[in-house]
């Protein structure tokens, strides 16, 4: 018998392996396999087993077997896949996110040193600064170390003929170590009683004389009636040894044995558990979806529901739905860490049957997760972009909310898949309706909805009569004029503050930036600080007294005079969260003010105590980047202020306006959730914009319209497909050079195919590497599924690979990229 096996490489086929015949019984489609790759072992995937194989060469057999039961099947696969294809990664690579991390078994090559010799080379070496002296300074120290980490310690990849020299020497010696899994099931070790209690009894007296402390174990035992007890709890809780608890266990009372514990992730969030009766436009919502759930049809729908118009019900009843039907049902949200009050919903209702999946978990409370979720313990996943690849039996229902939101899209790794376009089509193959939600849903699935692709349903209007928020526009420009204007502050905003403190009302105030001011400037000679790795301003904290980079974490301490001039006329431009929230405390001194960015909610549950608290009035005020405006629902929220409306507004991309004008509406929709009516104050200087006059007059539709036109007139989604090719290097020429040759590769698809030149990125250099790009677009109309598209990167590719002196630069495709910077 014989196995086709995919790995996680960027290989785009299968390898044949023998199944040795004590492994033929474990070894079938679907289930993870250990197996030799050249002269490593790694963890691949089963995709296929035979009875015969055309593979000439010597084939080689699978080491070991890592499930018991398959992981997919050949439905699951059907995505992964179409994953692999559409994002143009191979099947290994797409079938990885299936995995939880840590998982995986694997071989490192290491090199194993004679620490003695080395010393003694160390020691004749004369000149200081060579690569050898540094290397063996670096081996001097240590038994062992990975290839990567030499490579890391002394700054250079080119360290193989070296080593070689080394080895020849006999100083060293290359290994080949498997390591496994480093995730692990939980095992802790438990106490029960193992003799009749009415025997015990009998001995205690005895026992009381000698040993007073193993008497003190049994009663808790007794007490516990017949259930077994955590070792480490108990001897903690009666404060004896673990010597007592052994006696114990010798004399034949006790019986200490290993029990797999469930780590779960908990949130300290709670809500009061509420049942509704559900409104007219959710009873609609909801009949029209329960049929294709009951009958396994696959439809997307768009629910368009205006903020505060009970989404998050219609999840919870859709699932419900489901549950009595026997299937599991996915819950996307943004980052799900910023949304306690939806996974508190789902507990409050579900209890046991949820769970989570999110990167704040711990690796042992993910791959618990997910191990429930694949026996089927768990039929609720609500959790974060990659939930959508959670081992899920039989999906009922899948909803992505707040559909419109850019962190669905995966942008740092490959493959770089945009999970609410994946789970549309996870839907497809697995028949089962699929519900995009959002207040301001994106232009692309606006319009899918408008070609009949996507089916409308909307909830226009708020809970409880609540009327939507009145907005106003605060012209800072003319403002300042009239001298209103305090700092960053309209006295306006201001005077409505400290209205809504009088009254103990909530308040929440946005700017998107985090810091204190994001740009430090020299008077002198008009030079910004920038970050010597990236090509962007340092930004100030105020904080920890230090300037960062936001794109590379490189943290520096204030510079006291300008780093090109010497000149000490430093001036700090740019508002940040920091500097709002210190503006706003000297203005308002007796205000309880908390900041929510991703600097301050660091620790795992601050998030959720901040949020408890502000929901109690504990806190008055809360200042945050996009993070305030993202899903919360607090009746006792009045006023909404906006510092700025530029910091998304000049964003030198396509999605500019509509980010804005998404940031913008749902902001606004945190105020007036309730009784009281809600007001927002969005300071501006660029009133007359057309998406600030839309959040104005609060008309998505009107936005949409003369959005799509645009995108028509300029050839942009959805009217065409984008693809980014990205080469980077730590040279500039090589980078340039590698994108210039893709770009040659590209000429003969010309005729088919908009594709732009290379440019340097917008962000030139990031983390120490020169970008440059090529943009490429593709008319839906001739290329509908992107066929073409795909074809022609993958064969400039290969071509690229052929003939240029460029190849080992690295090179990045990005299908519908959601940022081009
Ligand atoms: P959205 O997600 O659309 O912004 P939510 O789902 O948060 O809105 O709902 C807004 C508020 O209305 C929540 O506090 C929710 O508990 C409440 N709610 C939802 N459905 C009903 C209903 N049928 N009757 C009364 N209150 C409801
Ligand atoms: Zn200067
Ligand atoms: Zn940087």
């Amino acid at each position: 018998m014989f196995a086709e096996v995919v790995f996680a490489l960027p290989f785009r086929k299968s390898f044949t392996y023998e199944i040795p015949s004590e492994l033929k019984k474990f070894v079938k489609e679907g289930v993870r396999v250990v197996a030799p790759f050249g002269k490593r072992t790694l963890t691949g995937f089963v995709i296929q087993v035979t009875k015969t194989t055309n593979v000439k060469e010597s084939i080689k057999p699978i080491r070991e077997v890592l499930d018991d039961d398959p992981i997919f099947n050949k439905t699951n696969l059907k995505f992964y896949e179409w994953l692999s294809e559409y994002y143009l990664c191979s099947l290994g690579e797409a079938l990885k996110l299936l995995v939880p991390h840590g998982t995986e078994v694997e071989s490192k090559r290491k090199i194993a040193i004679d620490k003695n010799y080395i010393v003694q080379l160390l020691q004749r070496e004369q000149k200081k600064n060579t690569l050898r002296y540094k290397i063996l300074s670096e081996l001097s120290t240590r038994e062992q170390i990975t290839f990567a980490s030499l490579q890391k310690a002394v700054g250079k990849k080119n360290i193989y003929s070296q080593i070689r020299a080394l080895v020849e020497e006999g100083a060293v010696s290359v290994i080949e170590e498997i390591e496994g899994a480093k995730v692990k099931p939980k095992k802790l070790k438990y106490v029960r009683l193992s003799k009749d209690v009415k025997e015990i009894y009998s001995s205690l007296p005895e026992l009381d004389r000698k040993s007073p402390k193993q008497v003190k174990l049994l009663l808790i035992l007794i007490e516990a009636k017949g259930k077994s007890l955590p070792v480490a709890e108990l001897l903690h809780k009666t404060e004896t040894s673990k010597a007592a608890l052994d006696s114990l266990a010798k004399k034949g009372f006790v019986e200490i044995f290993e029990k797999e514990v469930d780590r779960r992730y908990k949130e300290h969030y709670e809500e009061q558990h509420q049942e509704f009766i559900l409104t007219e436009q959710q009873k609609k919502v909801l009949e029209e979806i329960t049929p294709k759930i009951q009958q396994s049809v696959f439809q997307t729908y768009l629910l368009h529901g205006v903020t505060g118009s009970g989404k998050t019900q219609v999840y919870i009843e859709l699932a419900k739905i489901a549950l009595e039907q026997n299937k599991s049902v996915l819950i996307l949200v943004p980052e799900i860490s910023l949304t306690p009050q939806i996974t508190s919903r789902f507990y409050n209702n579900f209890g046991e049957l949820v769970t989570v999946l999110h990167s704040r978990m711990s690796a042992g409370e993910r791959f618990d997760s997910w191990r429930r979720i694949h026996k089927g313990k768990s039929r609720i996943v609500v959790g974060a972009r990659s939930a959508l690849f959670a081992p899920l039996n039989d999906p009922g229902i899948i909803v992505v909310d707040e559909e419109h939101d850019a962190g669905y899209k995966q942008q740092d790794m490959i493959p770089k898949y945009n999970a609410r376009d994946s789970a549309v089509v996870f839907g497809s193959i697995h028949n089962c309706p699929v519900v995009l939600g959002s207040a301001t849903p994106s232009v692309e699935s606006r319009y899918n909805a408008e070609i009949g692709k996507y089916k409308l349903l909307t909830l226009p209007l708020r809970i409880d009569n609540a009327t939507l928020p009145k907005i106003t526009l605060v012209n800072i420009n003319a403002e300042r004029k009239k001298r209103r204007m305090d700092n960053i502050f309209s006295r306006t905003l201001l005077d409505k503050i400290e209205d809504r403190l009088n009254k103990k009302e909530g308040v929440i105030i946005l700017q998107n930036r985090r810091g204190f001011s994001t740009q430090i400037f020299c008077e002198d000679c008009g030079e910004i600080e920038m970050c010597s790795n990236c090509s962007v301003p340092m930004v100030f904290h105020i904080n920890k007294n230090t300037i960062q980079c936001h794109y590379c974490g490189l943290e520096k301490s204030v510079p006291a005079v300008c780093s090109n001039c010497g000149s000490i006329n430093i001036k700090y431009f740019g508002t940040g969260t920091e500097r709002v929230e210190d503006e706003l405390q000297f203005y308002f001194p007796q205000a309880n003010i908390s900041r929510i960015d991703s600097d301050s909610i660091t620790k795992k549950s601050y998030l959720s105590n901040l949020l408890l608290s502000f929901g109690k009035g504990e806190i008055d005020i809360l200042v945050g980047t996009q993070m305030v405006s993202k899903g919360l629902d607090f009746s006792r929220v009045t006023l909404v202020g906006v510092i700025s409306a530029e910091t998304t507004l000049w964003l030198p991309d396509f999605r500019a306006d509509e980010r804005t004008f998404q940031l913008l509406i749902q902001v606004a929709g945190r105020a007036g959730r309730s009784k009281i009516a809600g007001e927002v104050i969005i300071q501006t200087q660029n009133e007359k914009h057309f998406a600030l006059q839309k959040v104005l007059q609060n008309d998505y539709e009107g936005f949409y319209k003369r959005e799509i036109e645009d995108r028509e007139r300029m050839a942009y989604p959805p009217f065409t497909r984008l693809v980014l090719i990205e080469t980077k290097d730590k040279s500039d020429m090589k980078a340039k050079g590698a994108a210039i040759d893709f770009r040659k590769a590209l000429k003969k698809y010309e005729k088919h195919l908009k594709i732009s030149e290379p440019t340097t990125a917008l962000i030139y250099k990031l983390k120490g590497f020169y970008r440059y790009h090529i943009l490429i677009k593709s008319s839906r109309k001739t290329d509908p599924s992107g066929k073409l598209l795909r074809k022609a990167i993958l064969e400039a590719f290969s071509e690229f690979n052929r003939l240029s002196r460029y190849r080992d630069v690295k090179l990045f495709y990005d299908i519908d990229p959601q940022s081009i910077m």
